[in-house]
């Protein structure tokens, strides 16, 4: 874990920044002095895990604060009393240290929760009744639903809409004061109720309800609502760009025109933030959406928000995936105003990009067979293990020194994978078959005799027997020609691991789409346990290490099961992009 006092780390900055439209307007504004320098924020509201596409969220916003020399505000967007906690509080953070990323600037902390300027909010309530920009409505929630009007037909007037500032201000101060039911009344901007601008036609700004709020308790029974508290967050933390997704574009003049209200009256300072919308992430196979994540959890479809298939950074990190390659994922999709989908594959090839020179390699045989040399106590002596080396790094990073070879034995009796061996070999098999030779990675070249089978015709043990003078790495090591090299853990030194295998959680590419029922597509084979063997050095990982199993892909060590005596493997990705 990075700490978080550390500046925020430079991630990928190996790859060429692309430019996009949001850098576009930042170097304007800097250049025309709009603004001095940068200040951005990340608003996540603590009612649930972040996900993928909270991870482009913050790769935005705290990359481009860090990209020109600005500040990302870390802050809790904790409005709402009801759904929120503090375990998400938590979790949010880690999931942003764990990125890369930090809210220590300059020798000072930004980390903020909204609910801090909840007497602000109240005193910019009062003075928007005060200066005859709001009103108490008494509607109930239907009649206001019904003369809201639509988009050919335009609102109609609130019969409340007519009372005095001074009625107005006296009945905000019972609400505020408990006086009223929840959701007797409701405070309302006035504004225009025929703009054709829906979110224009008198906003509410203020609810009653009687909810314990995670920072302030009871001391509030009314709530400011996310559009006219969001505002006023960005313009008391002095944000310059107001970055959120597209859907938020139509509430921008209601953003403006708030801000522009609170400097006439002199509540806040000009120059006032700026909204800018981007497209959010539509990554293929998953969805992103707190609510419904919430739902595979609540409903047991998953084993919990950090389950390895969840789209959640949590799960993402314990499937494997890394702060790198999510930053380079990040960086690779940019950012647009169109909304699209990203292809799943674009995650995988960032994650392969990362890991390629800084995974260490490992040998596991995941569908185990024993290999018996026969002849291996008479070339080699009865009992004795050959110790063997691979490298554990075959293209270590330029200028940095290959780690140390990884050690295993070899004996008289080897794991193969099942699938290295055939009776009666198809056309083109090359690997394990009667009469053709093959080597064992790393170590001899055996040539196949046949095999033994127990009563259902299953195979049981492979025979061959060992070529002597073979071994790899040794003079005249390749005499002995052959046309394939196929992977194997010694029996004697391999440990047994389990090893999970995942496939994608829907079936569907488009799986909420279109208000798509999610659970129609899950994937009822998306997850599968297998008894494996491996290697000396993957046994021995810490949890949370990344390994490339030699020819199956990217695996990690599980950060909450894996122990010693008792490996656990996470399979991340395939080496190649399997998916059709
Ligand atoms: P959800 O619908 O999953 O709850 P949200 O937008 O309501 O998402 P917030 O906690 O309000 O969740 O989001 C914090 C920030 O993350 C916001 O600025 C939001 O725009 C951004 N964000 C959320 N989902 C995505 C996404 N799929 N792609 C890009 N940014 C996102
Ligand atoms: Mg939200």
């Amino acid at each position: 874990m990075r700490d978080a006092n550390d500046t925020p780390a430079d991630g990928t900055s190996a790859e060429p920044k692309t430019s996009n439209f949001l850098r576009a307007i930042i170097e304007r504004d800097l250049a025309q002095g709009t603004c001095a320098s940068i200040r951005t924020r990340f608003p996540p509201e603590p009612n649930g895990y972040l996900h993928i596409g909270h991870a482009k969220s913050i790769c935005l916003n705290f990359g481009l604060a860090r990209d020109y020399g600005g500040v990302c505000h870390m802050r809790f967007d904790d409005t709402n009393p009801e759904k929120e906690e503090k375990e998400y509080v938590e979790s949010i953070l880690d999931a942003v240290q764990w990125l890369g990323f930090g809210w220590q600037a300059h020798g000072q902390s930004h980390l903020y929760y909204a609910s801090d300027y909840f007497d602000f909010m109240y005193r910019a309530a009062e003075t928007l009744v005060e200066r005859g920009h709001a009103y108490v409505d008494e509607q109930t929630p239907e009649e206001m639903r019904a003369s809201r009007g639509d988009f050919v037909t335009p609102g109609k007037d609130s019969p409340f809409r007519s009372r005095t500032p001074e009625q107005n201000l006296a009945r905000l101060r019972e609400m505020r004061d408990g006086v009223h039911a929840d959701g007797a009344m409701v405070l309302r901007a006035k504004i225009d109720m025929a703009s054709p601008n829906i979110n224009l036609r008198d906003p509410a700004l203020y609810r009653i309800r009687r909810a314990t709020h995670h920072n302030t308790g009871d001391r509030w029974c009314i709530y400011p609502m996310y559009t006219f508290a969001h505002p006023i967050e960005d313009a008391l933390e002095k944000i310059t760009h107001s970055i959120c997704t597209l859907e938020f574009e139509d509430q921008r003049p209601f953003y403006d025109w708030l801000l522009e209200r609170l400097i006439e009256a002199g509540m806040l300072q000009a120059p006032a933030p700026r909204q800018h919308e981007f497209a959010r992430l539509n990554l293929t196979y998953v969805i992103t959406s707190k609510r419904k994540l919430a739902q595979l959890v609540s409903e047991g479809h998953v084993g919990g928000w950090d389950d390895p298939r969840m789209p959640t950074i949590v799960g993402l990190r314990r499937r494997g995936y890394t702060p790198e390659a999510l930053q380079l994922f990040a960086e690779r999709i940019g950012v647009t105003k169109a909304d699209s989908w990203i292809d799943y594959s674009t995650l995988d090839t960032a994650l392969r990009d990362d890991l390629e020179h800084k995974a260490h390699r490992g040998m596991a045989v995941l569908d185990p067979v024993r290999l018996v040399l026969t002849n291996w106590d008479e070339v080699m002596g009865a009992g004795h293990l050959e110790p063997c080396t691979l490298p554990a790094l075959p293209h270590p990073p330029e200028g940095q020194p290959a780690p140390p070879a990884r050690q295993f034995l070899m004996g008289r009796e080897v794991w193969i994978e099942r699938e290295d061996f055939e009776e009666v070999a198809p056309k083109g098999y090359r690997r394990l078959f009667p009469g053709n030779k093959v080597r064992l990675k790393g170590g001899y070249v055996v040539d196949c005799t046949g095999c033994e089978k127990d009563a259902d015709g299953r195979i049981t043990r492979v025979l061959a027997s060992l070529v002597p003078d073979t071994k790899s790495g040794t003079p005249g090591a390749d005499s002995v020609k052959v046309k394939a090299a196929i992977t194997w853990v010694g029996v004697a030194d391999g440990v047994a691991a389990e090893v999970r295998l995942y496939d994608r959680l829907f079936t569907d590419p488009h799986p909420d789409a279109g208000g798509k029922d999610f659970k129609a597509s899950l994937n009822p084979h998306s997850q599968r346990t297998v008894t494996a063997y491996v290697e000396p050095s993957l046994a021995q990982a810490a949890p949370d290490a990344k390994f490339q199993f030699e020819r199956f892909g990217y695996f990690v060590a599980d950060r909450i099961d894996h122990r010693p005596g008792h490996p656990v493997f996470n399979k991340t990705t395939a080496l190649k992009d399997g998916w059709k």
